[in-house]
């Protein structure tokens, strides 16, 4: 475990906020979790789980406690068969298939909660195995990934989680909880809810299969096919449309500040869902059920490319604030209140916030 004193909090979040954090302790072994949480306990510390803090919120005042990130890296390979298993690296030479995915065997893949996200949709592409591709270049940890149930483009994770390997700091034992025990739905699962603060994520196992995800793809997918005229619908080729979708959208949290959209969607009964539509609200009726997108939502309440208070909203994703000049949480905290207030006025919806703060 590497101890490190008052760091400050701006510089391992994206959205670039935050004042001292009296302890980061850096875990490298399952042992080593353990010994944290022991030694946050010995000096009566309030501990914070964190990841790349993509889609964490630091405060002025800093915390006053202990925050473990997960340093365990790798990608394991898990042979059903045998029970064997092999280490590799990220980077596989490709290996399409292209059948169909659902009469293909699963391979289970294990993956440490340290390992940077992106790394695991590449491995997974690039051995042609289908189910995370949708989900590539979300900036974040494989251990986070669970914890919000992270979604884009039609997939979330929940669809291909197997089980997680975590440390339970309430019994002080190792423990594996499977996708059932976990409660996903929406930006949901039992971590952030039920059991907050509770569990630390050790590894995640997926269950992946050779193939290519099935037709229709989601509508900005199709869309960009359509546009480019494009056949490669393998999980390569899937990966790179998301990717090229995602650049044109998204700010890269590592020159713009940001934590990803700060609002969460607006989901709807199928009654709210029709009056929504009547009111001429354009609902998506997808898998994951009826949703407003909220950008659409603070676009039209007129905060489109705005700054508020240094937070500029994205022209092209308005559920994305841009941090180009606030240093304060307070200012995060005026501009927050001004777009869910003009937007209730205006709809009638309340929008949430997706990120998690630091306290
Ligand atoms: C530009 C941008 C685009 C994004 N796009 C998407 C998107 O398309 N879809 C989406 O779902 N999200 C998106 N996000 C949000 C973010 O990428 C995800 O939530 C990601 O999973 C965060 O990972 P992280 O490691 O940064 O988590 P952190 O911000 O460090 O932590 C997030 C939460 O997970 C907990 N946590 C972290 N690691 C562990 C662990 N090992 N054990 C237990 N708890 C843990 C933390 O306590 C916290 O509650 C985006 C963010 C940005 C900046």
């Amino acid at each position: 475990m590497r101890v490190h004193e008052n760091i400050l909090i701006s510089s391992l979040t994206t959205m670039r906020l935050g004042g001292p954090a009296r302890y980061v302790l850096e875990v490298e072994t399952p042992a080593d979790v353990a010994d944290a949480y022991g030694f946050a306990a010995q000096y009566n510390l309030p501990v914070f789980v964190l990841g790349y803090g993509a889609n964490s919120i630091g405060h002025d005042e800093g915390f006053n406690g202990a925050i473990i990130i997960n340093r365990m890296q790798g990608i394991q390979k898990l042979n059903t068969l045998t029970g064997d298993a092999t280490w590799e690296t990220p980077t596989e030479p490709s290996g399409n298939e292209g059948e169909a995915a659902k009469s293909e065997p699963v391979e289970k893949i294990k993956v440490m909660g340290g390992e940077y996200w992106d790394n695991v949709v590449a491995y997974a592409c690039d051995n042609g195995l289908t189910g995370i591709e949708a989900l590539s270049k979300i900036p974040g940890l494989a251990g986070a990934a669970p914890v919000q149930n992270i979604g884009a483009y039609g997939q979330q994770i929940s669809d291909t989680l197997d089980s997680i390997e975590v440390y339970d700091s309430a019994s002080q034992t190792y423990r594996i909880l499977n996708n059932t025990e976990l409660n996903f739905s929406y930006r949901h699962s039992l971590l952030n809810t039920t059991a907050k603060n509770r569990y630390f994520v050790i590894s995640i196992t997926l269950n992946l299969r050779h193939g290519q995800m099935s037709r229709p793809f989601y509508n900005s997918i199709e869309r960009y096919i359509s546009e480019h005229q494009l056949t490669d619908f393998s999980p390569n080729g899937i990966r790179q449309i998301v990717s090229a979708i995602r650049a044109d959208k998204l700010p890269d949290p590592m020159v713009k500040p940001s934590s990803g959209s700060f609002f969460k969607n607006i989901y709807l009964s199928d009654a709210d869902a029709e009056r929504a539509e009547e009111k001429g609200y354009p609902v998506y009726r997808g898998k994951d059920g009826n949703k407003i997108n909220s950008g659409w939502l603070i676009e039209k309440a007129g905060f489109k490319g705005k700054l508020l208070h240094g937070f500029r909203v994205n022209d092209k994703a308005c559920l994305v604030l841009i941090n180009e000049s606030a240093k304060s949480y307070n200012d995060l905290a005026k501009a927050r209140s001004e777009i869910t207030g003009r937007v209730y006025d205006k709809f009638g919806y309340w929008l949430e916030q997706e990120p998690v703060e630091i306290q």
